[in-house]
């Protein structure tokens, strides 16, 4: 009998195999591959720093025990400060690990922000499952980590488009309660299965979702867009 692993994990990673291409999993988890970036990561990257930076000039004094126990103080904590992480044991011990971008308390209810950088002029009204799933497992892990000593009535999420100048293109918020919690460990459990091998990965068929894939140059199960026949 094989003995039982401890695999660490990125939520980012978790949240694109399953909300992007399941054959993402064993992209990282089997052949060790690693993620191009591509121009739009790299703008992202360049935002989050920005904002971290603008962030850091915002005069803070340390919340005190009594003052993280009280609801109804408002707290703004440092951006990229938050740190959390979920641990499921399913034939192997998963640690799902992640640093979130924004975590503020307003009014009694905890809020955990995401930015997310686009190109488009606009942005679909519907939460794409990436983001669910990558929002819920933050606050799941904030839940675990964070609830003893941070108090709350609720918890919710929101992610925030901009475009790379920094701009808010829209915002998405939704409370992290048991639909958004049971999407969540449905999908760790699809997940898990990949990586046990239980579960084969399903392909989405989708020449649009290779192209601007990461892994894509190293892919072997990338679908490309059948050539145009001479002429055309
Ligand atoms: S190249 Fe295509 S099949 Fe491969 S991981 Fe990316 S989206 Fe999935």
């Amino acid at each position: 009998m094989e003995s039982m692993r401890t695999i660490n994990i990125r939520i980012s990673d978790f949240a694109s195999a399953m909300g992007y291409c399941q054959y993402i999993a064993p992209n990282i988890y089997e052949l060790g591959l690693k993620r191009k970036l591509s121009r739009q990561l790299l703008a992202g990257k360049a935002l989050h720093e920005r904002l971290e930076a603008e962030d850091k000039l915002v005069p803070r004094e340390e919340a005190t025990k009594e003052q993280l126990a009280d609801a109804f103080f408002d707290l703004d904590f440092t951006r990229e400060g938050i740190s959390v992480c979920v641990e499921r044991v399913n034939q192997n011990n998963f640690r799902y690990n992640g640093r979130t971008d924004k975590v503020i308390r307003y009014k009694g209810d905890v809020y955990i922000i995401d930015d997310k950088t686009t190109s488009k002029e606009s942005v679909p009204d519907r939460l794409y499952l990436d983001r669910l799933l990558q929002l819920g497992a933050y606050c799941e892990g904030f839940i675990r980590t964070y609830s003893p000593m941070i108090s709350f009535n609720r918890l919710l999420f929101r992610v925030i488009h901009r475009n790379p100048a920094g701009e808010v293109i829209q915002e998405k918020s939704m409370e992290y309660g048991q639909e958004a919690r049971a999407i969540l460990v449905e999908n760790f459990n699809k997940f898990e299965g990949l990586i046990n091998k239980t579960m084969q990965p399903q392909h989405h068929n989708n020449p649009n979702r290779c192209r601007p894939c990461g892994f894509f140059d190293a892919c072997k199960w990338r679908v490309e867009s059948p050539a145009l026949p001479k002429g055309v």
